[in-house]
């Protein structure tokens, strides 16, 4: 993951709404979840592609959660990974992929190219 410090409030906010979200697709691994399977195989794709890393989830979160005033949304544990395969609970996050993202898209920050000007210092 790219240092928190190097990008742009737009990128922290969309990056920690999602890490929300990741929560709740966890959560909804458990078999007895309708759709369950969709939600894992939605979390096998993200893996796949580089873009999730369960295991520092939490404390990434924390780490985004650092740039808000107010926040009420704390992670306190994650859901189980047990219903999930191996290869999702240790996946990493591609960090040169994500980094190149982010400077080659500078109308998708906010001020524009504000993550690209910081990592290119
Ligand atoms: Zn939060
Ligand atoms: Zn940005």
């Amino acid at each position: 993951m790219i240092d928190s410090e190097l990008m742009c409030m737009q990128h922290i906010l969309g990056e920690h709404r999602e890490l929300h979200a990741l929560v709740g697709t966890i959560k909804r691994t458990r078999p007895e979840y309708e759709g369950s399977i969709r939600h894992k195989n939605n979390l096998i794709g993200l893996a796949r592609d580089g873009f999730i890393e369960l295991k520092s989830l939490k404390k990434r979160h924390d780490e985004l959660a650092k740039h808000f005033e107010n926040h009420n949304s704390p992670i306190k544990e994650l859901p189980p990974l047990k219903y999930l395969p191996k290869k999702v609970r240790e996946a990493r996050v591609d960090r040169e992929k994500a980094v190149k993202d982010l400077i080659d898209r500078p109308k998708s920050c906010r001020p524009e190219g504000g993550c690209r000007d910081k990592i290119l210092g």
